[in-house]
């Protein structure tokens, strides 16, 4: 795909996101790049997400090579996502969701949840800030820790105040660990704070979460059916939390409708594009087979 590089919308702790035209047709989409050279993890993250087609997980479009300033790039395309993260939602809307519009949200994450556990995947790194919003609602995205669970040995990683009991004790990352990190999310949504409080630096995070047997406060505020449903997502023993699966039955959600329409493949939206700055870019490859999957242990990003 021959294609334009617009404005920066995003800068993750391992690559930069930019709004993205065909030259060719009226599509708007994201590009994640970065430096060929340090590009192993992107690479992983294409090679997840190539293999995912879910209306609740960002759509794929494509990767290639750039040279771009001199500078050979790896891009990942996917589907443009026009109302940021979720967290950026969360602020929206004044710094706390209403009960529905938190059981809208999590449905469609536990919806891509159960997609993705299904198919052996753990994203690894769960959080309102991994969870793009646009007009169908929430998707999940970033895949730069997922990980395949019938892998053998994989690392361990994330983000430490989203991580699970079982991840912080660097005893295993598995499919639970997703429900604890929507757990906390549900947490981001409902209070629009963090889920662990009086924390002063990542070891005594970690350390708290491994060893001091509790959960997160469950906001007292919420209902009994949000807090039964927070409390089967924040079991400190894996193998009593809650699947995807069986979260999807909780009367928590019983009366949230499903709202997702199919997804377009074009955004003709002439104001995305009118700020966007053309750079030049040059389309050197397409990358159409992805590279072998990667031993370098995955990002660990502190909040
Ligand atoms: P992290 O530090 O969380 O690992 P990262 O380097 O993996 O980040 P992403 O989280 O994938 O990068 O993207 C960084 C930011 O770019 C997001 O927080 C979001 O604001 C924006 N962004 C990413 N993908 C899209 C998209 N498809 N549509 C719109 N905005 C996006």
């Amino acid at each position: 795909m021959d294609w334009i590089r617009g404005h920066t919308i995003g800068h993750g702790s391992s690559a930069a996101v930019s709004v993205a035209k065909s030259r060719f047709s009226d599509e708007v989409f994201a590009v994640k790049s970065v430096e060929l050279s340090k590009s192993q993890l992107l690479q992983k993250e294409q090679k997840i997400l190539s293999e995912l087609s879910s209306p609740y997980i960002v759509t794929y479009k494509g990767c290639d090579v750039t040279k771009e300033k001199e500078k050979l790039m790896f891009n990942l395309m996917m589907e443009y996502m026009p109302d940021g993260t979720l967290s950026d939602e969360i602020r929206k809307q004044g710094g706390r969701m209403n009960e529905p519009l938190i059981g809208y949200y999590t449905k469609q994450i536990l919806q891509g949840l159960e997609y993705l556990h299904s198919r052996s995947i753990a994203h690894c790194d769960m959080k309102g800030q991994n969870i793009l919003v646009g007009k169908t609602g929430a998707k999940i995205a970033d895949f730069g820790c997922a990980n395949w669970r019938d892998n053998g040995t994989v690392p361990i990683g994330g983000t430490p105040m989203f991580m699970a009991p079982e991840v912080a004790s660097g005893e295993e990352q598995g499919c639970p660990a997703d429900i604890w990190g929507l757990g906390c999310t549900i947490i981001e949504m409902a209070t629009g704070g963090s889920p662990w409080t009086n924390v002063t630096n990542p070891a005594s995070l970690l350390y708290r979460i491994a060893f001091s047997g509790q959960s997160p406060e469950i906001p007292k505020f919420l209902s009994l059916q949000a807090k039964d449903f927070l409390n089967k997502c924040l079991r400190r023993d894996s193998k009593e939390r809650w699947t995807a699966k069986q979260l999807l039955k909780h009367p928590f959600l019983e009366a949230i409708q499903d709202f997702v329409t199919d997804s377009p493949t074009s955004i003709l939206d002439q104001d995305i594009w009118n700020s966007v700055e053309e750079s030049e870019t040059t389309i050197l490859q397409t990358v159409s087979s992805p590279l072998q999957r990667l031993e370098k242990p995955v990002k660990e990003i502190v909040q």
